[in-house]
């Protein structure tokens, strides 16, 4: 199979409809079948539970060609059961793993042309979701849901080196205390859209978020999580119930462990330490890490001493490290590379 004619270096990070897309439904208490469908767009009632009650969640991975030509995912089986909890938490019939993984595996591979090849710093983004599709007006959990699976090219995050951020902590909160932080659901999105604009609007990248009980400790930002490395070298990553478990993080602690012979603590982190560190920088899958280069908190201005040029030593060592595993040009621990085709 060719490739799809495109300049993979600049399509950016934007919705590009793809051949094939997987879906599955839920009705009289089971999951059907499932399978792929040309179609993009989704009909549903007027008064399905996910346009009136927000009974919704998601997941993103990607799919790489790595340097010796296979297509993989990186950690799937993280994502569907990250994706159960979700469902959970929201009232919502989980869809299991195995079932999961065949949506994934069916997507990239009827999609095998939509795969960026190896060296363009582009990737094939998948995008997991389900949402209550039955009639909802009363308020209690839907009947019907439905699980899809689409995949949309994406260009290289960085575009001529990792470009250091500068974020601004955010005078609004992520997640309530014993709320929904830790799950991935959009309703976690629809209230961070106005603190995203007003720091975008006042000239910052992102909002970091601070714990919502006590405003005195490190959460992450909208979606990615902090990872501080100390001037002795550790790693210390925020440990809070409100931050959404990124598997990026997750994976680059396990890497900075095992890999690095690095240090890591994972502790409450108190804003009031952060002028302390020597390198910060943000995980999450869009960017495996991007480096933050200056926090401001309304007029404190934190400048880590990695500066605005480029990634500190410790946060490019873990970039390299993961990004290798993920193209296939360095071992991977076992399981964390599923080959497609
Ligand atoms: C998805 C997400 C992340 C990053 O998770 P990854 O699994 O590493 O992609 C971090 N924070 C929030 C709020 C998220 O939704």
């Amino acid at each position: 199979m060719g490739k799809v004619n495109v300049d993979w270096s600049s399509i950016g990070f934007s919705y590009r409809v793809i051949s094939k897309r997987y879906v599955a439904n839920y009705k009289d208490g089971k999951w059907d079948e499932g399978g792929l469908t040309d179609d993009a767009n989704v009909t549903m009632n007027e008064c399905a539970g996910v346009l009136q009650y927000c009974q919704e969640c998601f997941e993103g991975l990607k799919a790489y060609t790595q340097k010796n030509g296979d297509i993989v995912t990186f950690r799937p089986d993280m994502n569907a059961k990250r994706m159960i909890n979700s469902a959970k938490r929201l009232e919502m019939p989980p869809f299991p793993e195995e079932k999961f993984l065949e949506a994934v595996d069916e997507v990239v591979s009827a999609n095998a042309d939509w795969v960026p090849p190896y060296g363009t710093g582009a990737s094939l983004y998948l995008r997991p979701y389900m949402f209550a599709s039955g009639p909802v007006i009363g308020v209690k959990p839907s009947d019907e849901y439905q699980f899809r699976l689409f995949g949309t090219p994406v260009g290289p995050y960085f575009k001529g080196g990792a470009k250091p951020v500068t974020i601004c902590v955010s005078d609004f909160d992520r997640a309530a205390p014993r709320g929904t932080g830790h799950i991935k659901g959009g309703l976690n999105y629809a209230m961070s859209l106005h603190a995203g604009v007003v720091a975008h609007a006042n000239g910052f990248d992102e909002n970091m978020f601070l714990d919502p009980q006590t405003r005195t400790y490190v959460e992450e930002t909208g979606g990615a999580n902090f990872l501080f490395v100390t001037k002795e070298g550790e790693v210390v990553t925020p440990a809070s119930a409100s931050i959404l478990p990124s598997i990026t993080r997750r994976s680059l602690v396990y890497l900075a462990e095992n890999y690095l012979g690095l240090t890591v603590t994972q502790r409450p982190i108190r804003f009031d330490e952060v002028k302390d560190f020597a390198e910060c920088g943000l995980c999450g899958t869009a960017a495996v890490i991007s480096p933050v280069g200056r926090i401001v908190n309304h007029g404190e201005v934190i400048d880590l001493p990695s500066g605005m040029e480029k990634m500190g030593p410790i946060t490019q060592k873990l970039y390299d490290t993961l990004t290798g595993i993920q193209l296939g040009t360095i071992e991977p621990p076992k399981g964390w590379i599923r080959k497609i085709k």
